[in-house]
């Protein structure tokens, strides 16, 4: 039998934070760190409970830019032992601030039991997989736990509060990653016709994880993955519980970004920049960069040699602007969190939840100010 809910799920679009009454002063009174216990890792972490997604443009630079903002890089899956030894050996003092990922593979779970041997740690791990929403995935991400019992272990991607649960209980998870279809360069939607508005999934995954407690300050935790095209977004999914924030797209187009750059060229005597190399350039600068979903054919092409061809592509390839520095996006995402801060009394990241109430709107919302032009 089929069956339809007829409660209406709602995404980021759908909702507004109402501003408030408030007593700060100041944005900069505004704590933006929060500190969290696990419900495994017997872990402390502080920090901004922000993320740069595990997708391919998530580099070494990229974790030592956000690890200075005490902000999170989960580094693509494809960096070799290697290359995460030397980086670690390296930057001893980010090992809380980068996170190793893996998918769903043996070799996955070998690749970082060796990076375990190598460094005699046991570095903080990201387990990506399309659909979290399986018995089995639920049996993998305990296996990791066994034989990482001091990491900080974040997997999905579900949406379904059952499932949230699982990985919280029985999987050994800390931070249930949360969110299906809505990333900016996932075609899942259009491909299978399946996903959950992320709104709602955050309200809900949060409050079944929050009802979770494994001892003292132990409790489960989400992040909210994908879907957040503005700071407005990060702020509506901090307000909907989200402990952590995961973006892809956002970050896409920084300076600290691995991948495909589009560049222009200053000429000897010229004092234009042009399109083309004309093969005397004097200097170069980036212009546009593009990156692809983590499950388009083009990623799977550039780091694995067989391509699963029961498999169909979800995921689609963007073309964004050059966005300058890291720092330069992180200041634009704090400040709008600021705001959002003051804009309904919360004095602290910590008590955006607590504080915030949304009201549903239509898409009027949304429209350009003709005024300003936007
Ligand atoms: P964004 O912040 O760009 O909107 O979303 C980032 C998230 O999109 C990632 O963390 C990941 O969960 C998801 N994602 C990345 N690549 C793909 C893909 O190829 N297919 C799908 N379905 N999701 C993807």
């Amino acid at each position: 039998m089929q069956t339809i809910s007829n409660e209406i799920k709602l995404d980021f679009d759908d909702v507004l934070i109402e501003p408030q009454r408030s007593t700060l002063t100041s944005r900069s009174e505004i704590n933006l760190e929060r500190t969290f216990y696990f419900y495994h890792s017997p872990r402390i972490w502080n920090g901004i409970p922000i993320m740069c997604a595990n997708m391919s443009f998530c580099s070494f630079e990229m974790a030592k830019s956000l690890a200075k903002h005490k902000m999170i890089a989960c580094l693509h899956k494809y960096h070799s032992v290697e290359d995460l030894y030397n980086y670690f050996v390296q930057y001893p003092e980010n090992i809380d601030y980068t996170f190793v990922s893996i998918g769903y593979k043996k070799s996955d779970l070998n690749h970082l039991l060796e990076l375990k041997n190598k460094l005699g740690k046991q570095p903080n791990i990201c387990i990506d997989v399309p659909n979290g929403h399986m018995d089995v995935f639920v049996k993998y991400c305990k296996k990791v736990r066994e034989n990482f019992p001091e990491s900080i272990i974040v997997a999905g991607n579900v949406t379904n509060t059952s499932s949230t649960q699982e990985l919280l209980i029985y999987g050994g998870v800390d931070l249930v990653k949360t969110g299906i279809g809505g990333g900016s360069a996932c075609s899942t939607r259009f491909v299978t016709g399946c996903g959950f508005p992320q709104l709602s999934a955050c309200l809900e995954n949060s409050y079944v994880a929050h009802g979770l407690q494994n001892g003292p300050k132990k409790l489960g935790l989400i992040v909210s993955d994908g879907g957040h095209k503005t700071v407005g977004d990060v702020c509506k999914a901090l307000c909907a519980g989200s402990d952590f924030v995961m973006l892809g797209g956002y970050f896409a187009g920084s300076e600290s970004c691995d991948g495909e750059w589009q560049y222009e060229y200053l000429a000897n005597n010229d004092s234009f920049w042009q399109p083309l190399d004309p093969g005397y350039e004097t200097q170069k600068r980036k212009t546009k960069f593009t990156y692809y979903g983590m499950s388009t054919h083009h990623a799977q092409e550039l780091y694995e040699s067989n391509i699963k061809n029961y498999r169909a592509s979800e995921g689609t390839k963007i073309t964004v602007p050059y966005k300058g520095s890291v720092d330069d996006i992180v200041q634009e995402l704090l400040g709008g969190i600021r705001s959002c801060c003051c804009y309904i009394g919360a004095d602290s990241l910590k008590h955006m939840s607590r504080c915030a109430k949304f009201c549903r709107v239509n898409n009027i919302h949304k429209n350009n100010n003709p005024v300003l032009g936007v």
